[in-house]
């Protein structure tokens, strides 16, 4: 079987060690983990394959609201099968609570509506090619994208506006003034670099590869391109408030896939 060690040391991980598995990260929804299992040939997460770089480094996530037990199977090159179940802890959020809030500050006007469908779906069309990249191009480890800022807001927060649940908060804010440069969280390549988004503003896509991608929101200026290869810690733009912002700040969200992780979670995280 295997054994459980919890420390709490910046951040709190559990390490599980059986043969030549490691998993770095925390059992709970809105979770990253990250496993190496050297020498492995196939790992499987509830029979879904996940891509294994060439030594071993692999990758899953949970989205805000998952939860319950998983199951991961790891084949060796000569032939051994290690398998873990996994309980995946609820982890409760933020949530306002908010009435006699003015309509407009409640949806989006009328007029906009048809551009934010577009946008809606041109975004869509982009993460499609996230997974294209098996390499775990993550290996180097994770960076904060602004120096020096303010948290402003944390991820999975959410407003229930007169009633109604809005979207919850899917990344981390980082107040700081106008022109405060950006950076790669880690090494990447751009899969969108876009203008003027109703919501968004100009942002940056970046595939970290295994379905490991991180955006960056509201920004004033970008120094990316579409297909531009990057590496950790590289200046990719400058904060602003651009789309639907009340402020100069970045908005900083991570993915796996399309599972909506907390990225505070990954700073810190050391593999
Ligand atoms: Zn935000």
């Amino acid at each position: 079987m295997y054994r459980l060690i919890i420390g709490i040391i910046l951040f709190l991980s559990i390490n599980i060690s059986a043969g030549e598995l490691k998993l770095i990260g925390k059992l709970e929804s809105g979770s990253l983990i990250i496993g190496k299992a050297e020498g492995a040939i196939k790992v499987t997460l509830n029979k879904e394959e996940l891509p294994i770089d060439e030594n071993g480094t692999f990758i899953f996530g949970f989205d805000r609201d998952e939860t319950g037990t998983y199951f991961l199977k790891v084949k060796y090159a000569e032939g051994n099968i290690e398998a873990h179940k996994l309980t995946v802890e609820k982890r409760e959020y933020n949530i306002q609570r908010i009435n006699n809030m003015k309509k407009k500050y409640v949806t989006a006007p009328n007029k906009e509506l048809d551009r934010i469908a577009k946008e809606r779906e041109i975004k869509k069309e982009y993460r499609t090619k996230i997974g294209d990249v098996k390499k775990a191009l993550y290996k180097k480890g994770f960076y904060k994208p602004v120096k020096r800022s303010r948290r402003s807001s944390v991820f999975g927060s959410q407003r229930i506006l007169n009633g109604v649940p809005k979207n919850f908060h899917n990344g981390v804010d980082y107040a700081a003034p106008r022109g405060t440069p950006v950076y790669a969280m880690t090494d990447g390549i751009v899969v969108q670099a876009a203008d003027n988004f109703y919501y968004s503003g100009n942002f940056i896509l970046i595939d970290h590869g295994q379905g490991l991608n991180s955006f960056y929101l509201h920004l004033s200026k970008k120094d990316v391109k579409e297909g531009d290869i990057i590496k950790k810690g590289q200046e990719i733009g400058e904060i602003g408030t651009t789309g639907r912002s009340t402020g100069p700040h970045l908005h900083w969200g991570v993915q796996w896939y399309n599972k909506r992780v907390d990225p505070e979670y990954l700073l810190g995280m050391k593999f």
